[in-house]
This record gives C-alpha cells, sequence and structure tokens, in this order.
C-alpha cells in the first residue's frame, strides 16, 4: 500500500457506536466525565486516497496543544468520548486523532478548524435520530443492513459505509458508520470508494 505523507481526496467522517464497542472483546471504560449519552460519538475525520490508501502521521512536529481546543472541550467531551481503557478525559484519543490523522489535512485546516469542522459534521448527520426517524432503534433485534443504509442515506443525502463487529455471543453488530466529505471539512459528498465493510447481511443495533 502506497502511503504518501502528502495530499489527499477526501475524508473519512466516522462515527462510532458506543453499544457496539463496549459490548465486544474489547470491553470499555467510560470517560471520566461520566457515561457518554446514548447516541453515536466521533471516531474521528480521516484524510483518505480514492484509491483506499490513505496518508498518516504526516508532521511529527505538529503534536496536540490542548491550549488550542480550550473553548471546545465540552463540546469534544460530549460528542466524541473516549471509551477506551483505563479511563480518560478524552485527550489521549483527540491527541492520537490529531498526530495521526489531523496532520495530514494542515494543508486545509489547522487543529482548532479541524476540531471545529468535525463537531460541525457530527450536527450535521444526526445519525441515531435518522435511524429512529425510520423505525431503528437500538434494541435486542437485528436489522437488515440495507435497511440502515437506506434510512441514512435517505436522511442525509449520501450512502454511507458500514462497520461491523462482533458481541459476546458472535452476533454482527454496527459498530461504525462512514460518511465521505470533500477536503474543506464541509461539505458531505458521495463516497468515492467505500470502505471495506465486515457486516453480516443481517446485524444487530446493541442497546447502550
Ligand atoms: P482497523 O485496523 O481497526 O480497521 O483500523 C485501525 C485504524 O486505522 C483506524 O482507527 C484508523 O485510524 C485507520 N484506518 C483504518 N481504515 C482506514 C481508512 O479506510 N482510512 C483512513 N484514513 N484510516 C483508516
Ligand atoms: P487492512 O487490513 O485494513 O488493509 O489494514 C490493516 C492496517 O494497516 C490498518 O489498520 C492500517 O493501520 C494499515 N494500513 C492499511 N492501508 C494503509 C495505508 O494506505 N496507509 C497507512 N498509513 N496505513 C495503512
Ligand atoms: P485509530 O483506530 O483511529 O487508529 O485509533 C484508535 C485509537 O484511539 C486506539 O489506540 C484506541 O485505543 C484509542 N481510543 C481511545 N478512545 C477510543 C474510542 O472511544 N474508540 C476507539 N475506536 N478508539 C479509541
Amino acid at each position: 500500500v502506497l502511503c504518501v505523507a502528502q495530499d489527499f481526496d477526501f475524508f473519512y467522517f466516522v462515527q462510532q457506536w458506543p453499544g457496539a464497542y463496549c459490548d465486544s472483546r474489547q470491553r470499555c471504560c467510560y470517560p471520566k466525565t461520566g457515561k457518554p449519552t446514548a447516541d453515536f460519538g466521533i471516531h474521528g475525520l480521516w484524510p483518505n486516497y480514492k484509491n483506499g490508501g490513505y496518508p498518516s502521521n504526516c508532521d511529527r512536529d505538529s503534536v496536540f496543544d490542548e491550549s488550542q481546543i480550550e473553548d471546545l472541550l465540552p463540546q469534544l467531551q460530549k460528542f466524541w468520548p473516549t471509551l477506551s481503557c483505563p479511563s480518560g478525559d478524552g485527550v489521549k484519543f483527540w491527541t492520537h486523532e490529531w498526530e495521526k490523522h489531523g496532520t495530514c489535512s494542515e494543508s486545509e485546516m489547522d487543529q482548532h478548524d479541524y476540531f471545529v469542522a468535525a463537531l460541525k459534521l457530527k450536527e450535521k448527520a444526526n445519525l441515531l435520530q435518522i435511524l429512529k426517524s425510520a423505525g431503528i432503534r437500538p434494541d435486542d433485534g437485528f436489522y437488515e443492513v440495507e435497511s440502515i443504509v437506506e434510512a441514512i442515506k435517505e436522511g442525509t443525502g449520501f450512502r454511507p459505509g458500514m462497520e461491523c463487529n462482533v458481541d459476546s455471543s458472535r452476533n454482527s453488530q454496527l459498530y461504525q458508520v462512514y460518511m465521505c466529505v470533500d477536503t474543506s471539512g464541509t461539505e458531505f459528498i458521495e463516497c468515492p470508494i467505500l470502505p471495506k465493510g465486515r457486516c453480516g447481511s443481517s446485524i444487530q443495533f446493541p442497546r447502550f
């Protein structure tokens, strides 16, 4: 795979379903600020190439600097919560995302702009609301993947990519939703290439 640390073609805006992160082999820990609301959270905004490859860690000199996003902390804690263990305040997660991915779109936006862009995209694509309106809600049942894809396409105008993981009973379940965004980080676009989905045809949308 070619990994050129330069330009990029589009972003994947990736949201994670906390129920599926926690209800899996990796288990989870709630952030120090408390259990997140039962909603999709931001995982990241990832520069990508249209051949499916992507640049990463593009600028070793651009370290995450909390003082640049001080004003965004309440929103980041709410919409970009960390679920890994041990419990953290989010800084480790945001640092990882900025340094691995954000540094590859520095030609388009600085650190503050990058986090603002992700928060705005989250506001624009309210997946939980969209799914609920389509009668798809976190419960013990199974859904056809295609019905979830269709609902999101209907609600946002664009076809998303879906990633699943498995729960302790090996049931396939909705873990992450990928939406594509133009290089300015503001407008959703049709995906030039969908991520490799690993979902069964019928999947769970687990409670959180
Ligand atoms: P995994 O191996 O779990 O699929 O991915 C591990 C990490 O690699 C992700 O959290 C993300 O940082 C990065 N990654 C995986 N797939 C993609 C992709 O299609 N595009 C980009 N830009 N990063 C990805
Ligand atoms: P996969 O099995 O999904 O192709 O990739 C496994 C891991 O290899 C990903 O999680 C990611 O960390 C890395 N990887 C795959 N393709 C690329 C790429 O184009 N660029 C970079 N930087 N890492 C990649
Ligand atoms: P990526 O998969 O984007 O390369 O990176 C995910 C990294 O962030 C991993 O090192 C993971 O432990 C950490 N991380 C911290 N909190 C979270 C979370 O809530 N979800 C995910 N997927 N990764 C998290």
